[in-house]
């Protein structure tokens, strides 16, 4: 838990693929799932389980508020 607030640190976290975020992934329950940047906020369900998505290209963790994708 501490460990991930020290990364959190401005400018620690990039992302190296261009454009940046190509996409995004969590791991929910066991399962991967898709995400998507939500610039008003983090969704209920995020913020509920403590969540976090990365970058689906380089693996970079993003830093910004993001929402689980609906499920196709
Ligand atoms: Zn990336």
């Amino acid at each position: 838990m501490f460990f991930k607030w020290r990364s959190f640190r401005r400018g620690v976290v990039t992302c190296a693929c261009e454009p940046e975020w190509p996409g995004l992934r969590a791991v929910v329950d066991g399962h991967e799932v898709a995400g998507v940047p939500s610039p008003e906020g983090s969704s209920p369900l995020v913020l509920m389980l403590g969540l976090s998505a990365s970058c689906t290209g380089c693996g970079a963790e993003y830093p910004y508020t993001w929402a689980v994708a609906p499920r196709g």
